[in-house]
């Protein structure tokens, strides 16, 4: 049977070239990038010029990038890291519709270290309106967080605007860039934020490895104790081989971004094409002018479709399409999600959320598969 895989938003098929790059390095050159014969030697290149890539990439200092076992771990090795090192000051201000990775962090530090938390609510189109963000913050405010771009919907967020004022106020500033890496531009110093974390996995290269990057001026508490691995904040040793599948996407990206994002716009325009042809009751939760190209978020009204995505999502699994009701990590649990519901969505629209998320591999043929299965799936009332 025929499968079309439109959950890259989750997580991204490895690109061929980049398992290539990975497998001298689950082979001959095994080494321990910490010891000092020709084996570490040669992962310690590895692992130094993948540090200098990514920097280069994302524009900013090699020693700004730390490797971690992925996004979630590099947010919460800036939050907690940051947080920790605070002496007097316990605010932190951040969105509701940030991912997990970030909303249990916060949550963790509120109910075990009394931090003082504020989640502010999205616009109906999906943006954080800076205003209200200048709001709440107060002179107990040490840190804002913020994601680029939601793992839901798309949706970019102007972190600029927010840097700019936290940055002169003194306040730190993290964003959540796992979904924006590799599918816009992104710029660090342009950003002008004090942390960010990055994903391998959403990028074409294995699960696993991440990113966290520090501004060189900011203090983190050590993330994970043991050896003096990545300037001695995390312990452990390093995972060459999924750094050298890293280093190789990147190396991809420098060279292809650009084709991919015209790529993926042309995806997303025949389905928005095929969408608005096909239904009349239909909200689409990701705006073209302001969200990641790859992207497409969309909602039936409430009460016109008989199915929620659940059933859908079942009903093209049976036909070899897997497309997301949400986030990933929310699927399953037959809730909601909580971005949907921040959004303003009644339950039962929240619950009826398809997220389609293209990938460099897909094609326009199987956006009209997609369409024609999702026509005869739905059931419209
Ligand atoms: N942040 C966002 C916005 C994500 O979409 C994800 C993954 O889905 C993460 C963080 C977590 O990244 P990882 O799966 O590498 O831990």
């Amino acid at each position: 049977m025929k499968k079309i895989y439109f959950d890259n938003a989750s997580t991204t098929p490895v690109d061929k070239r980049v398992l290539d790059a990975m497998m001298p390095f689950l082979t001959d050159d095994f080494g321990n990038a910490s010891s000092i014969h020709t084996f570490g030697k040669r992962a310690k290149v590895l692992l130094e010029d993948t540090r200098d890539l990514i920097a280069s990439f994302i524009n900013c200092k090699p020693k700004e990038i730390y490797f971690t076992g992925g996004g979630t771990e590099a947010i919460n090795s800036f939050i907690k890291g940051v947080a920790f090192t605070q002496t007097n000051k316990k605010k932190i201000i951040s969105s509701a519709i940030e991912h997990m990775a970030v909303l249990e962090t916060l949550d963790y530090l509120k109910e075990r270290f009394m931090f003082n938390v504020s989640l502010i609510q999205p616009e109906e189109n999906g943006v954080i309106n800076p205003d209200k963000v200048l709001e709440q913050i107060d002179d107990d405010t040490f840190l804002v967080t913020l994601m680029h771009a939601n793992n839901e919907t798309g949706v970019i967020n102007d972190i600029k605007k927010f840097a700019e004022f936290c940055r002169s106020n003194s306040i730190l500033i993290h964003s959540d860039t796992v979904q924006s890496f590799g599918k816009i531009k992104l710029d660090i110093k342009e950003l002008n934020v004090d942390g960010a974390a990055l994903s391998a996995h959403k990028i074409y290269a294995p699960k696993g490895v991440g990113v966290v990057y520090i501004r060189d001026s900011v203090k983190a508490d050590k993330f994970l104790h043991g050896g003096s691995q990545e300037r001695s904040l995390r312990g452990g040793t390093e995972n060459i081989p999924a750094i050298a599948g890293l280093k190789k996407a990147v190396e991809i990206l420098s060279e292809e971004l650009e084709s991919d994002i015209v790529h993926y716009k042309k995806l997303r325009y025949l389905l928005l094409e095929e969408l608005k042809s096909i239904f009349e009751y239909i909200h689409i939760n990701s705006p073209e002018e302001n969200s990641l190209p790859n992207i497409v978020s969309f909602s039936f009204e409430k009460n016109k479709i008989k199915f929620d995505s659940e059933t859908l999502l079942m009903k093209l699994d049976i036909k070899g399409i897997a497309v997301s009701g949400g986030s990933a990590c929310t699927s399953g649990s037959h809730q909601p999600s909580h971005v949907m519901l921040a959004l303003g969505h009644e339950r039962d629209t929240a619950l009826s959320t398809i997220r389609v998320s293209f990938g460099r591999f897909n094609t326009t043929d199987e956006v009209l598969e997609f369409s024609k299965e999702l026509k005869n799936s739905v059931g419209l009332l």
